[in-house]
């Protein structure tokens, strides 16, 4: 896990920053979150965000994630706010991510917008009239798990065919192997040792960016599954934004065109609205521990 000390008047500046392994287990985690702090910032009474792969309540309390094994209904407030002598709030990440990315990044200003991070799985965030959600319950902006496929694999979450099976980096690999267990994408196979099984995203990403035509086939088959869920979420929001993170957007140079000319072909009414502008994260892997910062010092 990551954590960053930020300048209070003016958040989205990392005065240091720190990573530690995240261990297993609740007590495990509260006592590294307490360590990594002091390490940060020794001796201040400042106040504290975390940002947590999963569901985090209104009470801030974290209540599951698939990513985040031996964690379950943890109290973040009442348990590390004695334990560090400062007001503690607690997050999703990728409700954090977007606190920075609507601060001061991609998104700064826009009143109407939604972050996704493409990764292993698919977060996300909401803005509305300047404000990022939470939802009624604290659980807003998991879009991962909207159904595209109910005939579609299994997802962690236990049903089929969610969106992130096909828009996150791992579907990525997953339309990679379909297209090499086919006998297409010569390429990207060699780049994985010869081995259908083992094609990943980042095989196909770098067969593409060598030119190979196959490779180029699959992205633009990932890029109008990614649009198919932004369409989705325009339709649904009428975002002025689509901030796009996650590790998957260390890809932009050959990503995010596609992405971009796949959307408006899905959206209601495409040719009589204005296009809704889609953008690459400003802060990369340091949006969720920054929004996290932010999360604590607005709610102090
Ligand atoms: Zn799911």
């Amino acid at each position: 896990m990551l954590g960053v000390v930020v300048d209070a008047a003016e958040p989205t500046v990392v005065l240091g920053e720190h990573r530690v392994p995240t261990p297993h287990g609740s007590e495990a985690l509260v006592d590294a979150v307490v360590g990594l702090v002091g390490r940060l910032d020794p001796g201040g009474t400042g106040p504290v965000g975390l940002g947590f792969p999963g569901l985090v309540d209104a009470a801030d309390v974290f209540r599951t994630g698939p990513n985040l094994p031996g964690v379950v209904d943890l109290d973040v407030r009442a348990t590390l706010g004695p334990r560090l002598g400062r007001p503690v709030r607690a997050a999703n990440d990728a409700t954090c991510a977007t606190y920075a990315e609507f601060t001061g990044g991609a998104a700064a200003g826009a009143r109407q917008g939604v972050l996704l991070t493409l990764g292993t799985g698919i977060g996300g965030g909401l803005v509305a009239g300047g404000v990022v959600q939470h939802g009624a319950h604290g659980f807003a902006g998991e879009p991962g798990h909207m159904l595209v496929d109910p005939r579609g694999p299994r997802c962690p979450c236990g049903r089929r065919g969610c969106w992130e099976r096909y828009a996150s980096g791992s579907g990525l690999g997953m339309l990679g192997r379909e297209a090499a267990q086919a006998g297409q994408l010569a390429a990207a196979v060699a780049l994985a040792g010869g081995d259908d099984e083992a094609v990943r995203g980042e095989h196909v990403v770098a067969a593409a960016r060598s030119g190979d035509a196959e490779a180029g086939t699959v992205l633009d088959e990932y890029a109008w599954w990614v649009a198919a869920g932004i369409a989705n979420l325009v339709d649904l929001l009428d975002p002025a934004v689509v901030v796009l993170g996650g590790g998957v957007i260390e890809s932009a140079d050959v990503l995010l065109d596609r992405i971009r000319a796949a959307v408006p072909d899905q959206v209601l009414g495409a040719d009589r609205r204005p296009p809704v502008a889609i953008e690459a994260a400003h802060f990369g892997e340091h949006a969720g521990a920054i929004g996290a910062a932010i999360l604590g010092i607005q709610t102090r």
